[in-house]
């Protein structure tokens, strides 16, 4: 069983359905997509396009709930987070700090949902986004899964500061590659790495490729390739 974490649908800037993700899981071996959507201009079109994902009521994709932290109010959020999967932050795009002690409630709201929290990061042109920066988040909020999305931007940082927080993992999506992924597999440990894509970003058969290609033992890439995520997800 394989299972990418980090899938998206929307139009723009490239049209992505969840039956071109099903086309490219069936040809590459994937069993299991978390998928969540792509940048959209509105917190309500995020909510709805996610919510679209969950009435598919399809099997083979994990539905992450993606929002505007600025325009969901906490109360809102019990409401609309019902059946999803997982929530996916993304500080850049919705233009949010989430060490704003204004998002307490919603990061308690995680905590007490107990699903896990895809945030993107990457060291870029947005300060809000930086994977050292948040991992404030998970010393905080002891009690939710983080997956880091972007490998972290493979910061040394990250991963040093990371290392005694258990519940920080990360996905290897576009930042990672054979090599990289078997240094980080020896240093910071196959059990908190997932499979990730970010599929239409990048391709679900080169991103798996980096993780069949590492010179990894079989058991750590059955960890990144599934038991890491069944864990997370509990299933
Ligand atoms: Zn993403």
């Amino acid at each position: 069983m394989v299972i990418d974490i980090h899938t998206h649908t929307g139009n723009k800037p490239i049209r992505s359905t969840l039956n071109d993700i099903a086309a490219s899981m069936k040809a590459y071996g994937i069993d299991k997509s978390a998928v969540s959507p792509m940048r959209q201009p509105s917190s309500s079109m995020l909510i709805a396009e996610s919510k679209r994902n969950l009435s598919a009521n399809d099997a083979r994709f994990l539905c992450f709930l993606r929002f505007d932290p600025n325009r969901v109010h906490v109360d809102e959020l019990m409401g609309i987070s019902n059946g999803f999967d997982g929530f996916k932050l993304h500080p850049r795009s919705e233009k949010f700090n989430p060490l704003d002690k204004k998002f307490k409630g919603m990061f308690r709201f995680f905590e007490d949902a107990g699903k896990p929290v895809l945030i993107h990061s990457r060291k870029e042109d947005y300060p809000y986004s930086d994977p050292v920066m948040m991992l404030k988040l998970a010393k905080r909020y002891a009690g939710t899964n983080f997956i880091f999305g972007h490998f972290a931007s493979d910061s040394d940082r990250f991963f040093d500061d990371a290392y005694a927080l258990d519940n920080v993992f990360v996905d290897t999506s576009i930042v990672s590659s054979p090599k990289i992924i078997e240094f980080r597999v020896d240093s910071f440990g196959a059990d908190r790495m997932l499979f990730g894509s970010d599929f239409p970003f990048s391709d679900q058969e080169i991103e798996l490729l980096k993780i069949k290609k590492a010179g990894i033992k079989d058991s750590q890439k059955d960890m990144i390739l599934h038991s890491n995520a069944a864990r997370l997800l509990s299933i």
